[in-house]
């Protein structure tokens, strides 16, 4: 089985909702067993991360990912990083140095507990520079890298796609660029949005990360998948870079009644979008697990 849990359901200035930053968990049986995960990966972790996490691990469900009261970080074995907003990236530099420092008791383990950062390559090479590097890139006694607190796993172009990686033995998880910010044209400032397949199903389950709306590379994948993720903009405003709730109403039933709503901003319990119920599966629920594959 693969779970969904969002950490936050909000936009990026959401100051009810946290960020939308999601735990995926691939498990052996079903999270009612509680058995060993076969693996835990942070889908982006934002600066309202670290709270949100605290938060999620009280719950008695998550207490697993919970030590001496804290975040184990250690228990994270992945961390994908769509794209370099703060409210997708704000959160790394503490789970960088938390796990380096008050995860575990010796150096070896230490080695062998670095988090997997998984991104697509012009994030991965970018990361470290420009947004990183600044409050990890000094240890006592010398400069560090990346590599002092990662394992790096950078996803590259192919004639077949833009890469893909594994989680557990069951699920491939593939990138596609998204349409999100524009410095000039269409995708050329890198951002991503993943599609979950089940290998063995090839079912699939589409998560959007931050986009406008892309009907025309969109459109297939939404076809054929059983669940999306969309990200949403409740009050659309001139330099919008994600999909107004008026341009995803424009999508056909069969695709919005799958279709749960995330990235909202604070406005979401206004009346006026209590039809949203109807029209959409819903607004996503943070601390909430969904099940991507049974
Ligand atoms: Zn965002
Ligand atoms: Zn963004």
């Amino acid at each position: 089985m693969l779970t969904l849990t969002f950490l936050g359901t909000g936009s990026a200035f959401s100051r009810r909702k946290f960020q939308s930053n999601a735990l995926i968990e691939a498990w052996p049986t079903s999270p009612s067993a509680q058995a060993t995960r076969d693996d835990v990966m942070l889908l982006d972790f934002g600066t309202t991360g670290p709270l949100a996490l605290f938060q999620l691990i009280q719950r008695p469900e998550f207490a697993y990912l919970q030590r001496d009261g804290r975040a184990d970080y250690g228990r994270i074995k992945k961390l994908f990083i769509t794209h370099l907003h703060a409210d997708h990236v704000g959160g790394v530099e503490e789970l960088a140095v938390l796990t380096r420092y008050a995860c575990c008791e010796s150096k070896d383990t230490q080695q062998s507990s670095k988090p997997m950062l998984i991104a697509a390559r012009d994030v991965m090479d970018t990361i470290w520079t420009n947004t990183l590097s600044g409050g990890l890139g000094a240890m006592n006694g010398h400069v560090a890298v990346l590599d002092d607190y990662f394992n790096t796993l950078s996803l590259i172009k192919t004639t077949d796609g833009h890469g893909s990686f594994r989680l557990g033995n069951d699920y491939d998880v593939e990138v596609f660029p998204t349409d999100h910010v524009r410095i000039d044209k269409k995708y050329d400032w890198p951002s991503y949005g993943l599609t979950f397949r089940h290998i063995q199903t090839g079912e699939t389950v589409v998560f959007s990360g931050d986009t406008r709306f892309d009907l025309e590379a969109m459109s297939p994948r939404f076809d054929s998948a059983t669940t999306i993720f969309h990200d949403v903009l409740l009050e659309p405003h001139d330099g919008a870079v994600h999909a107004s709730i008026d341009e995803l109403r424009t999508l056909p039933k069969r695709v919005r009644e799958k279709m749960h709503l995330y990235h909202y901003g604070d406005t979401w319990d206004d009346p006026v979008f209590n039809v949203v119920a109807k029209e959409f599966a819903e607004f996503a629920k943070p601390q909430q697990r969904y099940t991507l594959f049974a």
